[in-house]
């Protein structure tokens, strides 16, 4: 669950998601902004968001998978929330980021059996991942 995917433009990476690494990353994303620049970033893996600006405006999704078959997942991306830059402006690039990793932060819980930190994805309910629901609910996906 921790993989990180770098920049799809310049390679950078933001693995951890810290709240100190929001305001280098918001730095960085404004950068690019002013030299006109496209980027695309997972910022902070599995946990984290992934961000797509351009000179429009961002665009902020949250990971996910696609099922393709009971044990076929896809990696994917939801979005959550699209905004001009001048919206942007208004609530503040920082206050956006840390919002959208709340976001994703509250899709995990922990699971009563095996007791990962456990996303909506690969959830049978709120209290029981996949794997655990299979081996000890007898649920068969
Ligand atoms: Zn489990």
């Amino acid at each position: 669950m921790e993989d990180t995917i770098p920049c799809f433009e310049c390679d950078r990476d933001f693995p951890s998601a810290k709240p100190e690494e929001l305001r280098p990353f918001a730095d960085w994303i404004r950068s690019a902004r002013n030299q006109g620049r496209e980027m695309r970033i997972l910022y902070g893996g599995a946990k984290g968001i992934y961000v797509h600006s351009n000179s429009e405006g961002l665009e902020l999704r949250l990971p996910t998978v696609v099922w393709h078959g009971p044990h076929d997942p896809e990696p994917s991306l939801m979005i959550w929330e699209k905004l001009h830059w001048n919206e942007v402006d208004e609530v503040g690039l920082e206050n956006l980021l840390a919002q959208a990793l709340e976001a994703r932060r509250q899709e995990f819980r922990r699971c009563r059996f095996c007791r990962e930190e456990v996303p909506l994805e690969h959830r049978h309910d709120d209290r029981t991942c996949h794997g655990c629901a299979e081996k000890y609910l007898g649920v068969v996906h």
